[in-house]
């Protein structure tokens, strides 16, 4: 720990911006007295992790990578962070971020764009930038991020390293900065398919500070595929048969599906909405969902206050000049699709089409085990590209955003050389999403 808590502090951090308060908290030395008293410790215990800065840390500071929240600290513990310490993992690091999780790049952030593992021309994804990039660069052995529409699975297909967004509500949301509150979701990034199963079984539960967590079984530790498990796995033609998609990032995810027909399974192609339907489906909902969650950020109870020549000034200057250009971006969208005259037009329509792709998915998930996808249509954009073109940044979210609106489980692993696989199955199947990427490894 101490190792890395001074690789830390020293400068090498700087060139790819993914770090920011470092912690550790005195808890490391309770680890090694109890080796030195001889007693047995758990599998989690001593081991370093990062957090994303829009977990609640009890008297850490909370920042979301935003002017408004910069001097804010946590007055209690997220309750994922919370079983996470009580199972005596370690809290290295806060790790850099889309500000409030608005974004796909992690350059929407007061700290600096958060730069690639493998190469600092290129973006490190987002909005689980920083805790992507610190899994890859081995700053911390798992990091916890956060996924509303794509942000633990995009950076980790960017940085080559693994991260699963489990079924909504399988662990708590207590204590994680509300972005769109019917899609958020905690998860790990990690460097194995065994970590996720380890970091996902300590997290997940029912939390009567969460009404829509609920509780599930742990993930059994062999989480191998049984012969009768998955017959058929399907993928989306339309996300493949596609210009929008590089053809790197084609040709490896058609050597995959090879590879997979090769053990016997069966591969069936599916039909699902066009990338432009998915991604204002899921924008409209989450910008109307920030719009909402953000409207306590007035500078009256939590973070830098401006003070005006009234109360109504004060909210209106405290807004304008702390929140970033993105995040009033989505707050004006997300105000006018929910607004009278709009919101029959706008918002009820990305309801429905919520709807209907929760029906594709139940019929899907009845004809095939698995769905795969790969995890963007493109490669990592070169630093300062999406903050110049916002709407090819929201359609780069094209293959996360569907599951995100199912609230399904999906994980990334690495693939061939490209921005890697996204697995899926229906709701509360988690275990069988690992247990599939066990099987391919
Ligand atoms: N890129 C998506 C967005 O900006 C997803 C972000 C997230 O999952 N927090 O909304």
């Amino acid at each position: 720990i101490q190792d890395r808590l001074d690789l830390l502090k020293s400068n090498t951090h700087n060139t790819v911006n993914s770090l920011l308060e470092t912690l550790a908290l005195g808890l490391a030395e309770k680890v090694d007295a109890r080796i030195e008293n001889g007693e047995d410790i758990s599998l989690l215990e001593g081991i370093p992790f990062g957090i994303k800065d829009v977990y609640m840390l009890q008297g850490t500071l909370a920042t979301a990578s935003s002017d408004l929240l910069k001097n804010y600290k946590s007055p209690y513990t997220a309750t994922a962070i919370q079983k996470l310490l009580d199972a005596g993992a370690i809290p290295l690091v806060k790790e850099n971020c889309d500000s409030f999780g608005h974004g796909s790049s992690s350059e929407n952030t007061i700290f600096g764009a958060v730069k690639n593992a493998a190469n600092t021309d290129l973006v490190g994804g987002g909005s689980s930038g920083g805790s992507a990039v610190n899994v890859a660069k081995d700053f911390t052995v798992f990091s916890i991020g956060g996924d509303t529409g794509g942000s633990i699975r995009q950076p980790a297909g960017y940085n080559n390293v693994f991260g699963f967004k489990p079924t909504y509500g399988r662990v708590s949301r207590f204590g994680l900065m509300a972005y769109a509150s019917s899609t958020d979701c905690v998860g790990p990034i990690t460097t194995s398919i065994e970590d996720i199963r380890l970091v996902l079984n300590v997290m997940s539960g029912k939390d009567v500070k969460d009404q829509t967590s609920y509780s599930s079984e742990s993930i059994s530790a062999s989480a191998v595929l049984n012969a009768d498990e998955i017959k058929t796995v399907g993928y989306f033609k339309n996300f493949i048969e596609t210009d929008a998609i590089d053809p790197e990032i084609k040709s490896d995810f058609l050597a995959s599906i090879e590879k997979i027909k090769a053990t016997g399974i069966q591969v069936k192609e599916l039909d699902f909405f066009e990338a432009d339907t998915l991604v204002s489906a899921y924008y409209t909902l989450a910008m109307a969902e920030t719009a909402s969650n953000l409207s306590r950020l007035d500078g009256t109870n939590y973070g830098q206050r401006i003070e005006g020549e009234n109360l109504k000034d004060t909210y209106s200057i405290t807004r304008s000049e702390n929140f970033s250009e993105e995040t009033k971006r989505r707050i004006v969208g997300g105000n006018q699709v929910l607004s009278q005259g709009f919101s029959d037009e706008i918002y009820l329509k990305g309801l429905n089409l919520r709807n209907q792709i929760a029906e594709n998915f139940e019929k899907d998930f009845k004809e095939v085990d698995i769905i795969l996808s790969p995890v963007t249509p493109n490669k990592p954009p070169k630093i300062g590209d999406s903050l110049k073109d916002p709407l090819a940044m929201y359609l780069s979210d094209a293959y996360t955003v569907g599951f995100s609106l199912g609230q399904l489980p999906t994980l990334t692993i690495p693939q061939g050389t490209a921005t890697g696989l996204q697995i899926t199955a229906a709701k509360n199947n988690d275990e069988l999403v690992l247990k599939f990427a066990n099987f391919l490894k």
